[in-house]
């Protein structure tokens, strides 16, 4: 067989940009037409169905049938003129990704047999059951009790994919525990909006609601289609297993905010004027660090809206990705030695009011605010740290986390310069100062201050996992597979139980005597001295800082299945159930999911290493060695002994380094696959995944440096497996 590789790259030179049709109309005139958002509705629903919906979402009003019958019957209406045949509850099982099973909106008008009308009712909108089954539920729900259902969310609008009317729904088993990421989120939306309330009538008693906001980067990869077929790690497991470094990789920094490829371009475009359609706010796109690597974001928006069009545009990403020729990498390390992808969830918190929580205010009022609200993510993210880690940590995730400007696997919070040297002040100021309260007091403490300074707080503190941005915590260490929502369900829940506590301490406070400001003052700098250990502003990945992390009780564990046990640690459990997010039997079943997964994931990677060496790597070293003993038995036909060795002395060497490789990688391999039976014998999942990470996974990096060895000796012309060089430099 002459060797696909090649066929393959000769294709892959003569691909050109495909042709992207530009809607007609400007942005703004199309924007969200695949959406039924409020400008649709008031097309579609009556003036007071809309206006009890809107009171419904708003203000978490509970919807009864006859208003679901109005929306339905406005929905169908909208979704078949625009085309569509079949609806959809689109709910976010565990598994990852989104879950969805089309039902056509015919039904017989009368009798079977009569003729069919399209139907759908406020009944199919709000609740179905599908045969979910195979959905992971850590045990929740076994296989023969397959009774879980989906649940409309009304918050998050319904929307179009081709023919496809998707509702949004959250996914519950019949007893009612969690089987997906958006039935915890929401609950934690709900948690930090009150404990975010309570504490906002410290200083405005007008503030009715506090919303959760996310903003996120998606970094991504895109691989030339042909090249990627004829890779089969990239096919099945979404990463290579194998390459050597290319030997230019990301050194000259030549491809971050470069000029954007032209086939690339034109995928960007495509996926613009689509997300677009969707009400996705995309805002900007680029380049990455890594060669063949990009990034794109949209405006931020209020969490539980963010994390589904996050889901969508992810889906939509690979779609157009194969109308380009390409694609679409979302691993989080497809590549060793040059970056992965992350996700940066910017986070924060704002009032109803148009207050941004986390913004630096004009007034000392709204900077004592600012600074409380600051205070209290820091003590929250100093006691969860571990919590938090477990949100963003996957068998794919733990290969980016402290390689290649990827944060390392210690959650800690850079504050820069400003913010630090307030809370500095802040905690030494004598209480006599910080007692005497109006507020120019207030101002001599520096707080008033902080607007102007923060303006260009630009802090490119890459290593940083937790970093204040002027206005917004960035949560870099997700990854950019993952459901933005594990994360903000561990964020948003542990400032709300922080918060709660907040204000519970300083309402005491209040009660023995002490007035409001100071008891604020005085709490705040209490937790500004606690807090001081998660605070980090130096270089992540200095083997110091992981020695001091350590010295400062943070958490350092790297092992993923240990990593997840925060979940359900005294702390947590008692965290999760005080602020009504998650049930501890939830906690538990979950976990069980998490370990599942990641024993599933290197059970397949090992699988297709070890294919891939016996069926491709070995074959191909052992012809090459052939080839040169052929060679070398020629040489000795035309020359006289001495002289023969002399020059057969490069062939043999080689002949001899590929027979010790060889002998490596076999026995490694099989110790690889005895490694994997006897860790398949174990029933606990948890132990499992244990025994994966630890016996299992060392093999890999084993294995493949071997065979990394192998692809440079041996003849490019008999290489299979297109190359690092191949994979991340065309387009
Ligand atoms: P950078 O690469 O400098 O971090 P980007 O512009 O790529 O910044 O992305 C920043 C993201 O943060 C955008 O999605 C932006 O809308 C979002 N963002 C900005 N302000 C806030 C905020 N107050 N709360 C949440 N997200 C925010
Ligand atoms: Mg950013």
């Amino acid at each position: 067989m002459s060797n696909l590789r090649f066929k393959v790259l000769e294709e892959v030179f003569k691909k050109k940009a495909v042709a992207v049709s530009v809607p007609e109309q400007i942005t703004s005139e199309y924007y969200g037409k695949y959406v039924f958002n409020k400008e649709q509705m008031a097309k579609y629903l009556s003036k007071e169905t809309l206006e009890t919906f809107i009171e419904v979402v708003d203000k978490g009003k509970t919807l009864d049938r006859g208003l679901a019958n109005h929306v339905a019957a406005g929905m169908k209406m909208w979704a078949i003129e625009r085309g569509a045949t079949h609806y959809t509850h689109w709910f976010q099982p565990l598994t990852g990704g989104t879950a969805e099973k089309h039902d056509s909106f015919i039904e017989y008008s009368g009798a079977p047999g009569s003729s069919v009308i399209e139907e759908f009712s406020g009944k199919l909108l709000a609740q179905q059951e599908p045969d979910a089954s195979s959905f992971p539920s850590g045990g929740i729900r076994n296989t023969f009790e397959a009774r879980g259902y989906t649940a409309w969310d009304p918050s998050s609008p319904a929307f179009i994919v081709d023919d496809t009317l998707c509702i949004p729904t959250v996914f519950i088993s019949y007893t009612g525990e969690a089987l997906d990421y958006k039935t915890p989120l929401l609950k934690s939306l709900n948690a930090v909006d009150k404990a975010a309330t309570e504490v906002c009538h410290y200083f405005d008693s007008s503030v009715k609601r506090v919303f959760s906001y996310l903003g996120w980067e998606q970094e991504y990869f895109l691989v030339d289609d042909g090249l990627y077929a004829t890779r089969p790690d990239l096919v099945l497991t979404g990463r290579t297993l194998l390459g050597h470094e290319s030997a230019k990789n990301q050194q000259l920094e030549d491809h971050y905010f470069g000029s954007i490829p032209t086939r690339v371009q034109a995928y960007m475009k495509d996926l613009e004027f689509e997300g677009y359609k969707y009400g996705i706010p995309l805002k900007t796109r680029h380049n990455e660090v890594a060669p063949n690597q990009f990034e794109l974001a949209p405006i931020f928006g209020e969490t539980n809206l963010s994390v589904d069009q996050n889901l969508l545009i992810m889906s939509i990403m690979k779609k157009i990705a194969r109308r380009h020729g390409f694609r679409l990498l979302l691993h989080e390390k497809p590549f060793a030695g040059i970056n992965g992808s992350g996700k940066h969830n910017n986070w924060s918190l704002g009032t109803d009011t148009g207050v941004g929580l986390l913004t630096p205010g004009k007034t000392p009022e709204e900077n004592l605010q600012f600074i409380t609200f600051v205070v209290n993510i820091l003590m929250a993210v100093w006691k969860n740290n571990a919590l938090l880690k477990a949100s963003i940590m996957t068998a794919q995730n733990a290969h980016r986390l402290g390689a290649n400007e990827a944060p390392p696997a210690i959650i800690s919070v850079f504050l820069g310069s400003q913010v630090s040297a307030v809370l500095d002040k802040l905690e030494t100021s004598t209480s006599k100062e910080a007692i005497t309260i109006d507020s120019k007091q207030r101002m001599q403490l520096g707080i008033a201050k902080i607007p102007e300074v923060l303006l260009d707080n630009t802090d490119r503190n890459r290593t940083s996992p937790f970093a204040f941005t002027g206005n917004r915590f960035e949560f870099r260490a997700v990854g950019s597979s993952a459901n933005c929502a594990s994360g903000m369900i561990v964020l948003n829940s542990v400032v709300a139980a922080q918060l709660f506590e907040f204000k519970k301490t300083v309402d005491a406070k209040i009660a023995a005597g002490s007035s409001k400001d100071k008891a604020i003052f005085d709490v705040l700098k209490e937790y500004i001295k606690e807090s001081k250990p998660i605070c980090f502003d130096g270089n992540g990945y200095s083997e110091e800082w992981k020695n001091e992390a350590k010295k400062r009780g943070l958490d350092c564990e790297t092992s993923v299945p240990l990593i997840i046990d925060a979940y359900t640690t005294t702390q947590s459990i008692r965290l999760f159930e005080s602020v009504g997010v998650l049930s501890e039997r939830e906690l538990h079943a979950r976990n069980e999911v998490k370990w599942e997964t990641y024993t599933k994931k290197i059970q397949i990677e090992a699988r297709v290493l070890g294919d891939l060496v016996m069926n491709h790597i070995i074959p191909i070293a052992t012809k090459y060695q052939s080839a040169l003993l052929d060679n070398v038995y020629k040489i000795y036909q035309v020359y006289d002994k001495e002289k023969a060795v002399k020059l057969s002395a490069h062939d043999t060497g080689i002949i001899e380094e590929i027979s010790d490789r060889i002998s490596i990688i076999k026995s490694k391999v099989e110790a690889l696959v005895e490694a994997r039976k006897v860790a398949n014998k174990i029933e606990k999942e948890r132990e499992k995944a244990i025994a994966y990470h630890d016996t299992v996974v060392p093999y890999f990096d084993e294995i493949r440096y071997h065979v990394d060895k192998l692809e440079l000796i041996v003849d490019d012309e008999l290489w299979t497996l297109p190359k690092y060089r191949e994979l991340i430099f065309i387009r």
